[in-house]
């Protein structure tokens, strides 16, 4: 049935009772599909209403743990919430066949981000640039005002940087203001910051300032990991195919997508799992991947000079221990102490090395027995299951579907109804 109307006023209003209610009738639920919201929503409705508007229930996500990360020399349990089957056992394979070298090798800048000030209506660009120039340490301190605990902390405004843009509303100023975050992802921060300057920037310069908003191309924060996965371990035909799909997504956006998606997979389960902004992460991926004007791999492989291969991996990352979600969402906090890290950089860095253990995780699976067979093993089972089969018959189900080649849902069905017969 087609809701009779979206106009709900005040929806923010209504008690929990009243908007489930409300939503009854809207979308025509039954008492038991209203259960299963309230069912969802029991342990944690009074943190989850606190962070978004409207709730009605709690959208849950599996947290696993991933296994055998060493990350610069040092153990890591890390934890993962991803809805996708293999993602999690396919990183803590890549972790373990990393470990014959030495694990992961991550390092990191300073966790700078940067924020824009769109000033329009300026007459005379080399005046205002060079005005602005010449206040620039006022501009900073008046930026650092605005998060005195950021700078107690050893953050803040660090420098700005000025372009003029041709665009098609004509030439406009822009102000990069550069803002140590430190354990924070920084939005916030820098929003404030680049909000508060301004009206300063529109002194100086005789114009006006529209847009004042942190930009999520994070390019002054990047993580870089690197793993060697030896060659008697993986199988020279391993190196030889990865080198392939390297090639491959070098030379082609389309596999390059799905490289960085295989990325973003391991990346993005660990922001989640933290209570780190996914979008924002996303972002700053795939605009870093294509800062070439070609749209690129985040991560490369190449044979060292023992015939192994080393993977590289290189990407933006704003995330944050402080700040946001990461001390109010009960579970973001214990992922943070299961993975016992001191600092944002800390964190980036491990979720650069499990981005790339879940790269080469991918690659390895499909230049070998490709994904049909390795990773929808498990999503079998979820057919199985979905279908309808329980416990021993899930199992059966799966091996048969696996052992045809054949994983669909409609096959999942026929066989339920196979084995029902
Ligand atoms: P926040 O606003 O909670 O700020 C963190 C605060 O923590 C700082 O203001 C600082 O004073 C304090 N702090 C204490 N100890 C600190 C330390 N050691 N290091 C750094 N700060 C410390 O959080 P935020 O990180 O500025 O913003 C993150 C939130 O902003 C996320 O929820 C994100 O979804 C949201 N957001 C994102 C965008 C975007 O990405 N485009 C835009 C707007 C908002």
């Amino acid at each position: 049935m087609a809701p009779q109307t979206s106009r709900i006023p005040e929806f923010y209003k209504k008690s929990y009772e009243e908007r489930l209610q409300i939503l009854k009738e809207q979308a025509d639920l039954s008492d038991e599909e209203i259960h299963i919201l309230r069912l969802h929503a029991a342990a944690s409705f009074g943190t989850v209403s606190r962070m978004i508007e409207n709730v009605v229930s709690v959208m849950f996500l599996p947290l696993g743990m991933a296994t055998n990360f060493l990350i610069n020399g040092e153990e890591y349990v890390i934890p993962m919430a991803v809805e996708e089957s293999s993602v999690v056992a396919a990183a803590c394979n890549a972790a373990k066949l990393a470990r014959y070298s030495g694990g992961f090798k991550v390092s990191s800048t300073e966790p700078v981000m940067i924020g824009q000030v769109q000033l329009l209506g300026i007459e005379d660009f080399v005046t205002s640039k060079n005005t602005i120039f010449c206040y620039k340490d006022r501009i900073l301190v008046l930026a650092n005002a605005h998060d005195r605990v950021l700078v107690a902390n050893g953050g803040g405004a660090i420098d700005l940087e000025i372009q003029v843009l041709d665009t098609k509303r004509g030439p406009m100023l822009i102000v990069y203001l550069l803002v140590n975050v430190c354990d924070a992802m920084g939005s916030n921060i820098v929003n404030t910051m680049v909000e508060g300057i301004a009206p300063f920037l529109e002194d100086l310069t005789g114009g006006y300032a529209r847009l004042r908003v942190v930009s999520n191309y994070a390019v002054r924060r990047v993580v870089k990991a690197t793993a060697i996965w030896k060659k008697e371990i993986i199988g020279a035909e391993v190196v030889e195919g990865v080198l392939d799909a390297d090639a491959l997504a070098f030379a082609d956006p389309y596999r390059a997508a799905t490289h960085n998606k295989g990325i973003m997979n391991g990346v993005d389960a660990v922001v989640i799992a933290t209570g780190n902004d996914f979008r924002a992460v996303e972002a700053g991926a795939h605009s870093y991947a294509a800062r070439n004007g070609l749209y690129q791999p985040l991560s490369t492989y190449y044979k060292n000079e023992e015939g192994d291969l080393v993977g590289e991996l290189e990407m933006p990352l704003a995330i944050g221990i402080v700040g946001g979600i990461t001390k109010s969402h009960p579970i973001a906090q214990l992922c943070l102490k299961i993975l016992r890290v001191k600092s944002a950089q800390q964190l980036a860095e491990i979720i650069g090395a499990v981005g790339l253990a879940q790269n080469f995780a991918a690659l390895r699976v499909l230049v070998r027995e490709g994904l049909q067979r390795g990773h929808m093993r498990l999503h079998s089972k979820n057919m199985a299951g979905n279908v309808g089969a329980v416990g021993e018959e899930i199992d059966a189900i799966a091996d048969r579907m696996v052992s045809e080649h054949c994983i669909s849902a409609g096959r999942a069905r026929e066989l339920f109804e196979e084995l029902k017969k």
